[in-house]
């Protein structure tokens, strides 16, 4: 029995590995009144030089010193932001570390060895399987994760199953399409009228700049200290009071995102769907309006056994998915 897995969160500002104890114990009972605390912990500032090579010495590094004490076999699981091909590790694109086709899963199981198996996962995924393990989803064999944070992502478990497709790329929620035809907003996908492109912490923000330096009048221009200064959440500051500017944004926006939610969970009939991201946890109006739109326009008998919920696991989740997808039997 495994009595330990490292999750490692490979992000775009920082670097992340953690150890934890018997991962398979907490995998074995799901649903339980069970937490997850790292053993140890480690954090570092990703940095500016993000070769591949590069970075996997770095990560193999952390690995022998974060189990530098135990002599088990240890699984290892590096979530990422970006996209995945294939399920050997080899990360298609990931936007932060300017990467594309890289054999992550090569180069860590070079410089690891066999004492170390690596699972190579996409951060949301990762996320959401340790929502659904020790978070929010915990006792939820079927769920829905969406996150909208500077992007929109998605995970998907199914009969207590991450679902990550036939090529790892199911669940990319962000890129639904949501307007059609030639005027719709350029995603960073390279296609146009994906959800993200709307309703992204990112393109959102950028949108607002954009039109309050171009001469929309708006409280949050006031609440920032400049159109260049404005945050989404003083654009939700000035919702709450009535901003003009700021409901007919989230007139818009919020409808697209919620029938996005609503054509996903007409889709999968989850038991739970499970909110988080920077973007909806500083935006209250605007959740409670994606919300109402997303109970608008769901299939009803879906919508009945659906229950909506806030992520629990915070800054820690991608550590802790990693590592328990990489301890999985
Ligand atoms: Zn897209």
């Amino acid at each position: 029995m495994t009595a330990y897995a490292i999750g490692i969160d490979l992000g775009g500002t920082n670097l992340r590995a953690a150890l934890f104890r018997d991962p398979l114990e907490l995998l074995a009972r799901p649903g339980a009144d069970s937490a997850i605390e790292p053993v140890r912990h480690h954090r570092e500032l990703t940095g500016d030089d993000r070769g591949p090579e590069i970075i996997a010495d770095r990560l193999a590094r952390l690995v022998f010193d974060i189990a530098s004490d135990v002599d088990d076999t240890v699984p290892v699981g590096i979530g990422f932001a970006g996209m995945l091909r294939g399920h050997e590790g080899v990360v298609a694109q990931s936007p932060h570390l300017h990467w594309r086709d890289v054999a992550l899963g090569d180069l860590m199981r070079a410089r690891l060895g066999p004492r170390f198996p690596v699972g190579i996962y996409n951060d949301v995924n990762a996320i959401t399987y340790g929502e659904h393990v020790v978070g929010a989803g915990r006792g939820a064999r079927d769920l829905l994760a969406v996150f909208v944070g500077t992007g929109v992502g998605g995970g998907i478990v199914a009969g207590g199953e991450l679902i990550t497709g036939s090529d790892h790329c199911a669940a990319e929620i962000g890129h639904m399409k949501v307007v059609l035809g030639d005027d719709a907003r350029l995603c960073a996908c390279g296609l146009r009228g994906c959800v993200e492109a709307y309703a992204g912490g990112s393109f959102l923000e950028r949108r607002v700049r954009d039109e309050l330096a171009a001469g929309a009048s708006s409280r949050a221009v006031d609440l920032g200290g400049g159109p260049d200064h404005v945050r989404l959440s003083h654009v939700d500051v000035a919702a709450a009071g009535g901003d003009a500017y700021a409901l007919a944004l989230y007139a818009e926006v919020a409808p697209l995102l919620g029938a996005t939610l609503a054509n996903a969970v007409t889709l999968l009939n989850p038991q739970r769907l499970i909110l988080g991201g920077g973007v909806l946890s500083r935006t209250p109006v605007l959740r409670e309006q994606v919300v109402a739109a997303f109970e608008a326009y769901c299939n009803p008998p879906a919508l009945a056994s659906v229950e909506v919920t806030t992520a629990a696991l915070g800054d820690d989740a991608g550590i802790v998915g990693s590592a328990l997808l990489a301890a999985r039997p």
